[in-house]
């Protein structure tokens, strides 16, 4: 993270969001999407995902959008791979940071990447082991997905995510997040699991990766600001709009959580009208689809202060 800032913003939109949305945004488009936000001072993309494009063909442009993001200067350009295979692809593509998905439920493994727990602890050491042999420079993150619930197990033991932290960390990743994947999350247990998963792995422990599903996103930003987390992943517009409830978003909306933090007084370096200005690329490059966001919609409130100009008062 810059000095310059208090918490990294992670933008996840061009990935997360645009995998769960049917339609492909043009290659052009996301170009221009990702060059707009970095314009808006977001330090961190998360520009698409190495996987099969017969699954997802909405990301079969990943290396190219890497190329594009990678020229953008003091970007950190991040992918997400789910093996070996193509952890190897965004490495020679040329991105900062790799983000695994390991979900701590292993039904939903199963489903998702259709790895059992030691399949992909021992991809996640070979994935470890590739970068530290040919590209010691890149970042290895995990993303603990369903950390804190799954609609295929239910509950999630806190020691059940807790050990998979521990495995992770114990594996060489540099940062391991944690996941709510499918908006289960409340903010005691957001405390509550940061908090164990500090005491085991120590500055290893990443950011909190929320969603809005059933409205307890800001919420859930609040009380994991309250335990020393400083990263937060986030989608602009809030795109991959929850299909089990309509009307909610799935990932935390970028520009409502920048309002939050910058009205808070913690500078993100990011100019939130600028944000919110880049939201047009989305409503041009994916009509009919929902966008979200209650900042947006309403307006900065008069006389409103960025916390960088705070601090110069
Ligand atoms: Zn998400």
């Amino acid at each position: 993270m810059s000095s310059a800032i208090d918490i990294l913003v992670s933008e996840v939109g061009p990935r997360d969001g645009l995998q769960s949305v049917k339609r492909a945004m043009p290659t052009a488009d996301k170009k221009r999407w990702i060059s707009a936000l970095a314009a808006a001072g977001l330090q961190e993309i998360e520009v698409g995902s190495f996987v099969s494009p017969k699954a997802l063909p909405q990301m079969a442009d990943t290396a190219e959008i890497v190329q594009h993001a990678i020229s953008i200067p003091g970007l950190r350009v991040a992918a997400l791979v789910p093996n070996l295979k193509y952890a190897r692809l965004a490495l020679e593509a040329g991105a900062h940071l790799i983000t695994i998905p390991v979900s701590v439920s292993e039904p939903h493994s199963i489903s998702n990447i259709r790895m059992t727990h030691p399949q992909i602890i021992a991809e996640v050491k070979a994935i470890v082991a590739l970068r530290n042999e040919a590209y010691p420079q890149v970042k290895i993150d995990t993303g603990l997905s369903t950390a804190f619930g799954c609609t295929i197990q239910g509950i999630v033991p806190e020691a059940d995510t807790v050990r998979m932290a521990v495995t992770m960390a114990e594996a060489g990743v540099d940062a391991v997040n944690l996941s709510d994947t499918v908006g289960y999350a409340n903010p005691a247990q957001v405390k509550r699991l940061f908090t164990k998963v500090r005491a085991e792995i120590g500055d290893k422990t990443g950011g909190a990766h929320l969603h809005n599903t059933r409205g307890q996103g800001l919420a859930n930003v609040v009380a994991a600001l309250d335990v020393g987390v400083t990263t937060f992943d986030s989608s602009q517009g809030g795109i991959g709009g929850c299909p089990y409830a309509p009307g909610a978003s799935g990932n935390i909306v970028t520009e409502d959580l920048v309002f939050l933090l910058e009205s808070m007084g913690l500078n993100t370096g990011i100019d939130i009208e600028a944000l919110i200005d880049a939201r047009k690329i989305l409503l041009e490059a994916l009509p009919g689809e929902a966008i979200y966001g209650l900042v947006p919609d309403a307006g900065l409130p008069k006389g409103f202060v960025p916390a960088r100009q705070l601090a110069l008062t």
